[in-house]
């Protein structure tokens, strides 16, 4: 593991379900594909994509999504780039900064009275200030992931 990527225009989905697993993933609006390739080389990331345009540009950098389902999407990058054990929930879907945990008392009045009172553990982005807390979405996520044959190929 250790891949860090860089989502285009093409497929900013896919790259919220990547910060889902905990991996390293921003994104840009930039849809040009040299500006791009630049991008992904100076971070040091694998541009994903689903500009056609990338599969005359033989880079190692770049990897064009064959699929327009995200699921597929998903799976296909967890294949090939070989991901196994990410640290789920981990980082911001919002804006990918690695989570901070929490004490309870921090988030008094910051999330809704029956989390506060259900919960107990939570974590916060440090730079955007978005709260989570291991919820019902916490538990979709990983039935869905289950559901499409792509929790089993993580763990
Ligand atoms: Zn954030």
């Amino acid at each position: 593991m250790g891949e860090k990527f860089l989502c285009d225009a093409t497929c900013h989905r896919l790259a919220k379900w990547l910060r889902f697993l905990g991996i390293d993933t921003e994104t840009t609006s930039e849809y040009r594909t040299y500006p791009l390739l630049r991008m992904a080389e100076k971070e040091g990331r694998i541009l994903l994509s689903r500009n056609k345009a990338f599969l005359k540009i033989e880079n190692p950098q770049v990897y064009v999504l064959r699929s327009d389902f995200i699921f597929e999407e998903l799976k296909d990058v967890i294949e090939h780039f070989g991901i196994k054990n990410p640290l789920l929930f981990t980082r911001c879907i919002r804006c990918n900064s690695i989570l901070e945990r929490v004490k309870k008392e921090e988030v008094k009045g910051r999330v809704p009275y029956f989390t506060f009172k259900h919960f107990d553990e939570f974590k916060v982005c440090p730079h955007c200030n978005k709260i989570y807390w291991q919820g019902s979405h916490y538990e979709l996520i990983k039935k869905r992931l289950m559901k499409e044959g792509i929790w089993e190929i993580l763990f």
